[in-house]
């Protein structure tokens, strides 16, 4: 079915599903490694790139393709690669673009991890980068250097749930030549489309928000050129860090409901972030959907909505954050997010642990901050829990 003119939630639905011999429904899953040729020349031409036909799972898998296909539309982009992981399709992205001499720019309050790979490991062959407030454009042309190659944005942050202008550092990386990469995993397509923004690499982990039920680990990464979608395919292949095809059929399903599922979320999040701006116990809070959010005006221009994440600390500091999360019963406590039930965690101690204390403090993840994904819980029943926990604090 062409499905370029349909609206989201009809691409949600149907985009990338392709018609099989049998007429199913759904997308099958293909669980093969590999794939037999109808003669030696069909294998040839497969290899050659004169047949688009499947080699090998690792390359390229039915399954995988249809989810891949699908995210590449909903993120109005050239093609799709999936990912074993979020981390995957972040050291896939470097494996592409970084190199000897090469300099990054990156968000100072990335995901914990998309740090400590460059810092421990890219490091180690000579790829340089500067961690900065990239929600502070002068930040970013501060620490231009004529070996900068890739400006690398997470908007919201995380976990401090900072907001980077897209519009404005697309703008200052052209003149520069930089590529841009965004980390779209807190909005999914649905609440923000970077390539629009003139972004050229965008990329999630789906084990948050695309899938959202909290069972597999995953990640896809979209570009705005074949150009750049055949070097970072090659990276991902080379490495080894391909999708699963059954991995890729949970995400398939996860992926339909997306937009209901972030609507609920959202809607018991703006509640969640209401009352908890008025509760005496809470220190500070920072949600985009909150007029407080010092960025309350860029979330209503380049998001469709706030999304579901809250940090917020509670008076009392680290002691009391501590308290709240071991009283909370209804809110799991544990790492992730975007899934459909209700998170807590702690991110100075566990998400962000690996981060210098030093680095934590530059970036704004202070001792206090608690991370809160909102679920699609009834949202009386999630704020009863913290209002109960609050009281033990
Ligand atoms: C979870 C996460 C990642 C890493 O994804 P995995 O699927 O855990 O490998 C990257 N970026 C952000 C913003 C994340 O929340």
């Amino acid at each position: 079915m062409d499905t370029k003119n349909l609206g989201f939630n009809s691409k949600l639905i149907h985009a990338g599903a392709f018609e099989d011999a049998l007429g199913s429904a759904t997308v099958p899953i293909y669980q093969t490694s590999t794939f037999r040729f109808k003669n030696a020349q069909e294998g040839a031409d497969c290899f050659a790139g004169k047949s688009d036909g499947f080699i090998y799972t690792r390359i390229a898998n039915p399954t995988i393709k249809a989810l891949e296909d699908s995210i590449a539309e909903l993120e109005n982009g050239f093609g799709g690669i999936a990912t074993s992981s979020g981390m995957g399709a972040v050291t896939s992205i470097y494996m592409a673009l970084l190199g000897q001499g090469i300099h990054m720019i990156s968000t100072a309050s990335v995901y914990g991890p998309s740090r400590g790979v460059i810092e421990q490991d890219f490091s180690r062959f000579g790829v340089e980068a500067s961690f900065v407030d990239t929600s502070d454009i002068e930040q970013i042309k501060a620490a231009i250097k004529p070996n900068t190659k890739v400006l690398y944005i997470e908007t919201p942050s995380n976990p401090t749930m900072e907001l980077t202008d897209l519009e404005a550092a697309v703008k200052l990386a052209k003149e520069h030549n930089l590529i841009v990469v965004v980390d779209n995993t807190f909005c999914s397509p649905y609440l923000q489309k970077p390539l629009d923004f003139g972004a050229d690499v965008v990329f999630h982990s789906v084990t948050k928000f695309i899938n959202g039920h909290a069972d597999i680990v995953g990640g896809i990464i979209v570009t705005k050129t074949q150009e750049l979608y055949k070097k970072i395919r090659h990276a991902m292949v080379y490495m080894g860090c391909n999708m699963d095809p059954h991995q890729a059929y949970l995400v398939i399903r996860g992926v339909k409901t997306l937009s209901i599922r972030m609507d609920r979320a959202q809607e018991n999040a703006i509640k969640v972030a209401n009352y908890l701006e008025k509760h005496p116990k809470v220190a500070w809070i920072k949600y985009p959907g909150l007029k407080s959010h010092p960025q309350y005006e860029l979330a209503q221009k380049q998001m469709k909505g706030p999304g579901s994440m809250i940090s917020f600390g509670v008076k009392g500091g680290l002691d009391a954050g501590r308290k709240l999360m071991d009283n909370v019963h209804l809110a799991l406590l544990a790492v992730s997010l975007g899934g459909v039930e209700t998170l807590i965690q702690h991110p100075a101690s566990m998400t962000h642990g690996a981060v210098s204390k030093e680095d934590k403090i530059k970036a704004g993840i202070t001792d206090d901050l608690v991370r809160y994904s909102v679920g699609i819980e009834d949202v009386e029943d999630i704020i009863a829990d913290l209002e109960q926990a609050l009281a033990k604090v």
